[in-house]
């Protein structure tokens, strides 16, 4: 496999693409299936595509006029699922990209879903809470003609959390007239939320690791492990881990990484993030760049914080055994390549970060039962989940001679196909 130094501008823009990368995997993944050329068509692409314009009453009085989208990619096997972004990065063919992940993402895990994602091109850190508030609002209502509990289901991604969700509920239920809690999932516990959602995708990302370890024989108190990002993803996944007894030798914000060879206290980093607002600083630790951080020498590497991370450019120099993406996307389809043809086994995205839109599943359910359950039963069903995908992962990649990557590609693709060829096309 070609490496980043051949790669033109052009190749490397397309490199950075996630939906030509989505469109690699899946590629991949249908030529081996013998999917035929219609049904691909289908698949490939999203179902619907909504861009909006939102004028936004600033604090100072005057208006700013924000963009943003939904993308419904499939909704064959049920409602269109995914979170909603806020991010300056926020483009098109990302939120295309992520929606159709999303429709793998709920396939692999076997949730009756289909995938949608959202985006609001904004920088959240420069909006105050009540600018914040108005353009949450204002863009449920630019896309809730095609939202619903039946038709697509909203949840926190990047830059959004319980608080925005909490905001999409309340507005679309002051436009139908009804309290409609499963509108959107990842809300507050008192709105309808799930016990166990905050913490889910960190949870699954370490079962998908404990997972691995198994696959290897290795034990986690023998693995070093690099966390990109200290979020509602990496964050969680680091402190769960060190708990498990894994040696988290390094974690990374958005500000820079620390680094300690002989394992951070994650507690007490967590503790230090909560109270300084940043990582960098923590005693115990050294300093690195974001960049030197993904190269430093472990065990297992989980890039937990966005897309186009893992690339042809630095991909030679990962030195993890084993990566576990936390994050959507973090890897190119280039880098994925280089990194299997070295040996190395990627637990991909669609499988080891899908704890967190099961949980939503789980609180979905529960928002239409109006019947809670415990957070034992909610994470003991959330592992059975992680548990049994893992196991037909491995299957079909073993089956096939396949990354686990292209694996996770082709069960879910066809679990999609099958639905669509018993459905037929309506005309
Ligand atoms: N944004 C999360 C994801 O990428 C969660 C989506 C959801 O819960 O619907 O998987």
């Amino acid at each position: 496999m070609s490496s980043g130094a051949t790669l033109s501008d052009a190749q490397l823009r397309d490199e950075y693409n996630p939906f030509l990368s989505m469109a690699k995997g899946f590629d991949q993944a249908a030529d081996i299936l013998g999917l035929d050329e219609g049904l691909r068509e289908v698949l490939r692409q999203p179902e619907r595509e909504l861009k909006v314009a939102m004028p936004i009453l600033m604090d100072d009085g005057t208006v700013k006029v924000f963009t943003g989208y939904r993308v419904q990619h499939n909704f064959l096997r049920g409602p269109c699922k995914g979170g909603i972004r806020f991010s300056p990065d926020v483009n098109l063919d990302e939120v295309r990209a992520l929606s159709a992940w999303m429709t793998w993402k709920c396939s692999v895990v076997n949730l009756p879903f289909g995938g949608a994602k959202g985006g609001v091109i904004c920088d959240p850190r420069e909006l105050s809470q009540g600018e914040l508030e108005r353009l949450t609002r204002r863009y449920t209502v630019a896309i809730m003609d095609i939202l619903g509990p039946d038709r697509d289901v909203p949840a926190p991604d990047m830059n959004t959390g319980e608080q925005t969700m909490a905001w999409i509920m309340d507005t679309y239920s002051m436009h139908v007239r009804r309290t409609t809690t499963a509108i959107v999932t990842g809300k507050p516990l008192a709105l309808g939320g799930s016990r166990g959602r905050r913490e889910a995708t960190g949870r699954g990302v370490m079962i998908a690791a404990n997972k691995a370890l198994q696959l290897t024989g290795d034990r986690p108190e023998d693995t070093r492990v690099i966390v990109q990002g200290a979020g509602n993803v990496g964050g969680v996944a680091a402190l769960l881990m060190h708990r498990e007894g894994y040696k988290v030798t390094s974690i990374s914000d958005m500000y820079g990484a620390i680094h300690n060879e002989t394992g951070l206290d994650m507690p007490a980093v967590m503790a230090w993030m909560r109270d300084h607002g940043r990582l960098t600083g923590f005693p115990d630790a050294a300093e690195v760049s974001h960049s030197d951080q993904l190269e430093l020498d472990c065990d297992l590497l989980i890039p937990a914080a966005t897309e186009n991370q893992i690339t042809s450019l630095n991909a030679d120099r990962i030195k993890a055994k084993l990566i576990v993406e936390g994050a959507n996307g973090p890897t190119t389809a280039i880098a994925s390549s280089m990194l299997h043809d070295r040996g190395v086994v990627i637990v991909p995205d669609i499988l080891a970060n899908a704890g967190g839109v099961t949980v939503s599943y789980f609180e979905w359910v529960q928002d239409r039962m109006g019947y809670f359950w415990t957070e034992e039963i909610v994470n003991s069903r959330l592992e059975q989940i992680m548990i049994d995908a893992f196991n037909e992962v491995v299957k079909t990649a073993e089956e096939h001679k396949v990354s686990l990557r292209t694996a996770a590609y082709i069960l879910s693709i066809d679990r999609v196909a099958s639905v669509y060829r018993l459905r037929g096309i309506f005309a």
